[in-house]
């Protein structure tokens, strides 16, 4: 019969109940709790299995205040589901104390006989299989009535001389952990969604660690596939035209020098080879504390049609500007030749086109200026008509064709031998007119006789001798216009034919 004393010294480490007795069997002694059925060390005596206990108690009472700090539970109960052991943050949940928890079950504490039950089944349910069982529960809290999700590892266990079946529980309270995972799962699937619906390009790139990730539409964009969600640096840069590369590349690192936003319009080539334009934008969002740049984020849009439609604009335009100039040319040269036509036009209006000589409206434009320029400077000039005699003999004794030759050869004489500043013109069919300017009428007479003379001893042919007649006049400023003195002119040809031609007639004569 094992001899049993009560030992009221020895407090069980796990309950701190001071109901432990020693037992005896088997020629060992050992340490057993009334309360929560913990076993002490066997020894050979009481006293040394005491000795133990007690130095055993001390490393427990650790072990009790590492399992009361925890912030997980921790539980021991027997078969029945009573508490062997409790640490403090259970009993803080069930709102009681570990102490007062040992020897109860979940029942005394959870209202919920649903929840109850489904601990008591899960708990014989280890205890039968004797392993490990890792898994999600839901506890009420006591206090605050809320329902908080444990991650529970239970382990079936062998406790006492009895080696009765027992099972440790130890629960974290993942309530909070989920609710932040939950939180973080829905943060991260409204900002995919808000990539995966954003008409652009999304890019995102980890300076560290040198990789991009981008939204679905970017990799639309390209013709590329899912596989290119994430990729290093290179890969984007393997995507510019060559052309533009270097542009691309300076302006990124201007803004990671910390200059302005990247932005920038440049070709990409499509993964079914042809390229097109994008515009493309960034910013600096994450340095570390040394202010070196950590993370770039910025979009992509295509902007292939409005380039197109700009470069053809351009070729339209540098086209119409060239066509614009070719015609200004033309307008130019045409212009520079329709102002020659027009001296030649002019010139033709005004000259004679068998002499060459001015005709009868250059003469009377000539005269208009004279009359006027002698008003002004009261400088006279002589007025001289000349008529070639008898000239109608000489077309009908010679034909017309050599009265044209006669003209010409009078027209000759006349540009030959007179000044440069004389003007000389054809004025009717056989009679010229000529001015002399800064002249009076006594100067101009022997010019006149000279003339006369001229044309008498130059005949065209030794058959065709040719005579001229010639009426003078001044012009004066008293004149009422210049075809005052033209008359008078006329007057005094009329005289020279009248007195037997080839002579000159002079009023100061
Ligand atoms: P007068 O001594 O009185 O001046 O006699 P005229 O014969 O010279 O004068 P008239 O007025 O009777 O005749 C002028 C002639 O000049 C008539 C016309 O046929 C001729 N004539 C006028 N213009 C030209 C021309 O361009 N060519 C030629 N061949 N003859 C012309
Ligand atoms: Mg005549
Ligand atoms: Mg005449």
């Amino acid at each position: 019969m094992p001899e049993s004393r009560s030992v009221a010294a020895a407090v069980c480490p796990f309950c701190l109940s001071p109901q432990v007795g020693l037992l005896s069997g088997a020629g060992k002694w050992h340490v057993h709790c009334r309360s929560c059925g913990a076993s002490g060390p066997a020894a050979d005596t009481d006293l040394e299995a005491l000795a133990r206990w007690s130095k055993a108690s001390d490393s427990r009472q650790l072990l009790r205040t590492v399992m009361d700090e925890s912030p997980s539970i921790i539980l021991i109960k027997d078969v029945h589901g009573r508490f062997l052991l409790a640490n403090k943050t259970l009993a803080r949940l069930y709102n009681t104390t570990p102490e007062q928890m040992i020897g109860k079950t979940d029942a005394d504490f959870i209202d919920n006989p649903e929840q109850v039950r489904a601990f008591r089944e899960s708990q014989l349910e280890v205890m039968k299989s004797d392993r490990t069982e890792v898994v999600e529960e839901d506890v009420t809290d006591a206090v605050s009535g809320e329902t908080r999700r444990f991650y529970s590892v239970k382990k079936a266990l062998r406790l006492g001389v009895h080696a009765e079946p027992a099972m440790l529980i130890i629960a974290r309270d993942i309530t909070d952990l989920i609710q932040a995972y939950h939180e973080i799962e829905v943060r991260e699937r409204r900002y995919e969604e808000a990539l995966a619906i954003a008409g652009e390009g999304i890019w995102d790139w980890h300076i560290g660690t040198n990789m991009v990730s981008h939204n679905r539409k970017w990799c639309e964009l390209l013709g590329l596939d899912e596989n290119a969600l994430q990729h290093p640096l290179e890969f984007f840069s393997g995507l510019i035209h060559p052309d533009d590369r270097d542009g691309v590349m300076h302006s990124l690192q201007g803004c990671l020098a910390g200059g302005d936003p990247y932005d920038h319009e440049h070709r990409l080539i499509h993964a079914d080879g042809h390229v097109i334009w994008v515009h493309d934008r960034g910013n600096l969002v994450e340095r570390d504390e040394q202010g070196l740049p950590l993370r770039m984020v910025g979009s992509l849009s295509d902007i292939t049609a409005r380039k197109c439609a700009e470069l053809q604009l351009a070729e339209v335009r540098s086209e119409l500007e060239q066509a614009n100039a070719q015609l200004e040319d033309m307008v130019e040269q045409r212009t520079a030749e329709l102002v020659d036509l027009n001296l030649e036009l002019q010139s033709l209006a005004r000259h004679d086109p068998l002499t060459g000589l001015a005709n009868r409206l250059a003469a009377d434009e000539y005269l208009t200026r004279e009359f006027a320029m002698m008003k002004r400077s009261g400088q006279p000039y002589v007025v001289m008509l000349a008529d070639i005699d008898h000239f109608k003999q000489i077309n009908d004794s010679h034909g017309h064709m050599i009265g044209d030759r006669a003209l010409k050869h009078i027209a000759s004489l006349f540009r030959e031998n007179l000044r440069e500043t004389d003007f000389i013109a054809r004025f009717g069919g056989e009679e010229f007119l000529l001015i002399l300017g800064f002249s009076r009428c006594e100067d101009a007479l022997s010019l006149a006789e000279g003339i006369r003379r001229l044309v008498e001893v130059t005949p065209l042919a030794d058959d065709i001798p040719m005579t001229i007649s010639i009426g003078m006049a001044q012009a004066l400023p008293d004149d009422s216009g210049m075809a005052a003195a033209v008359e008078r002119a006329d007057a005094q040809l009329y005289l020279a034919k009248g007195s037997g031609r080839n002579r000159v007639c002079c009023p100061c004569e």
